[in-house]
């Protein structure tokens, strides 16, 4: 699974024992010069936009796991390869803050080491300057636990619906007993992107129309493995509506063909599938209609052809694609 957090990196000067704990990461070993470390939250107990949320034990859990894990930074088109590693973690407790559901509030907390090199030094300078961004952190759980019943939620024995309100609690999915941290990295689609949504699917697709948008106008995009299923999705609806247009299309051209040979029975078959192929599809309702006219003059079509027939001709472009 991937969680998304709004966070922001802070650069921090490295310390003797840091250096050390960056060390033991490294092959060669480097002098506090040549890195620069930074601060990030990876995650905290609030519930998300997916209406889940770890547990302590789970927070405290990825930060063990976390350490040593390589992240990447993504946020600009030739950023691609820019990476930095977690080299210390820690489960913070936040005296006096609450979550949403009345915990009390806790985070990982990572400190994050990048070489300084002549690659790294605009990000760094970024960084420097104090941007803000959204982590990813990709990691997998093994228990999912309903907050208003208990149950796990994914054994059918829990009818709660993660999001809706029950009595005074909202309900909510327990994330626990993690068994891996696969990777985090900042999330980077240009801000930019947003603007302008693309028509289509409407807001079920829309990050993925967005996220094509940034790849199209060339910029490097990484994404999320929940981006990714959603891609996949999204062609996958894709698909299922080229193929809807392919049959439409088929029956489109075989109708034309047949009241063309009626309306014009002087041309060959061979022109007439040559000349309907070839057409635009809105131009090919178009030839369509006018054949079944005319056609319909020649020989007495369908009753409902006819209908259709005295009825004005005003509806010959109202196909909707
Ligand atoms: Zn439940």
């Amino acid at each position: 699974m991937n969680k998304e957090f709004k966070t922001s990196i802070s650069p921090c000067a490295v310390t003797e024992d840091e250096l050390k704990l960056i060390n033991k990461l490294t092959v060669r070993e480097l002098k506090a010069e040549e890195v620069f470390t930074f601060n990030v939250i990876l995650c905290d107990n609030e519930v998300d936009r997916d209406s889940e949320r770890f547990d302590i034990a789970a927070l405290e859990k990825l930060a063990e796991l976390f350490v040593g894990v390589t992240g990447i930074f993504d946020h600009n088109p030739c950023g691609g390869n820019q990476t930095a590693r977690i080299f210390d973690t820690v489960c913070e407790k936040v005296t006096g803050k609450m979550t949403s559901f009345g915990e009390g509030y806790a985070c990982v907390k990572a400190k994050a080491y990048m070489p300084r090199t002549v690659k790294n030094a605009d990000l760094i300078a970024e960084i420097e300057a104090g941007i803000k961004k959204e982590v990813s952190v990709s990691c997998a759980v093994s228990t999912f636990t309903c907050s208003i019943c208990g149950e796990d939620m994914r054994d059918g024995k829990c009818k709660h619906i993660r999001g809706r309100r029950y009595g005074d609690k909202i309900c909510s999915c327990i994330l626990s007993d993690v068994t891996d941290a696969y990777e985090w990295s900042f999330v980077a689609i240009p801000a930019q992107v947003n603007a302008g949504v693309t028509k289509g699917f409407g807001d079920r697709f829309k990050d993925c129309e967005n996220l094509i948008k940034a790849v199209r106008e060339g910029k490097c995009v990484k994404f999320t493995r929940e981006q990714a299923s959603q891609l996949c999705e999204y062609i996958e609806a894709l698909e299922a509506d080229a193929l809807d247009g392919r049959l439409f299309r088929k029956s489109l051209t075989d109708e034309a063909v047949r009241f063309a040979l009626i309306a014009v029975p002087e041309l060959d078959r061979e022109t007439v599938i040559n000349m309907c192929s070839t057409a635009q599809t809105a131009e090919l309702i178009k030839m369509k209609d006018a054949f079944r006219l005319k056609a319909g003059e020649i020989i007495p079509l369908s009753p409902q052809l006819k209908a259709k027939k005295e009825k004005p001709k005003t509806n010959n472009n109202d196909f909707k694609f």
